[in-house]
């Protein structure tokens, strides 16, 4: 696909987000959150739900646990901008709760086309939720996040060959600081299957 193809199709993914009433969550959210990131990307990153501030400015990771993993990304040589990041619903679900299974069923095609129009190499999942939904896809069980993460699973989503990574979400390593310790050794893990 050619670059201004993935461009264009991006674009009009977001038009189609920023419209989107399939669900209840764009009610009580203030901006859509698309996802934002290099259309070219080997990494794509997924985590769950915009929190307050990425409602605030439609940008995905950009609170207190987005500034934590730009750290974490940094600390191992990869930038945000090389990266494509979205979540598994794109418009805040109230007081930051968990997505609950019809939304996610209602928004997950949206994720769907961005991984078919970025066709990134590697995915890293934070968090259960978008863990449990990308697993479920490639046919793997997913019991719990301690026994899955830090490990790579081959398989195919869209067609397309992928890796995925799942690791702890960075809201959870905020106050804790065995959580950020596993989080920073997973990406050190994956940083080493990167070019
Ligand atoms: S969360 Fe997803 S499905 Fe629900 S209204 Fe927003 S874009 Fe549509």
């Amino acid at each position: 696909m050619a670059i201004a193809g993935k461009d264009e199709l991006m674009q009009r993914l977001i038009a189609e987000i920023d419209n989107c009433r399939k669900c209840r969550l764009w009610r009580s959210a203030k901006k859509s959150v698309p996802g934002e990131g290099d259309l070219q990307a080997i990494l794509m990153l997924i985590g769950e739900a915009p929190g307050y501030w990425e409602d605030a400015e439609g940008k995905p990771f950009i609170g207190a646990a987005g500034r934590l993993l730009d750290r974490i990304l940094t600390e191992n040589r990869l930038e945000r901008k090389e990266i494509y990041i979205t979540n598994i619903v794109k418009h805040r679900p109230p007081m930051n709760r968990v997505p609950r299974a019809d939304e996610v069923e209602a928004c997950t095609p949206y994720l769907e086309r961005q991984i078919e129009i970025v066709k990134p190499r590697l995915i890293v999942t934070l968090g259960v939720q978008p863990t449990r939904y990308i697993l479920s896809k490639m046919k793997i069980k997913f019991k719990n996040i301690s026994e899955v993460r830090g490990r790579f699973y081959d398989g195919e989503l869209k067609g397309i060959q992928v890796k995925v990574m799942p690791t702890l979400h960075p809201a959870a390593a905020l106050y804790n600081p065995e959580y950020k310790t596993t989080i920073e050794k997973d990406v050190e893990k994956l940083r080493r299957k990167l070019p």
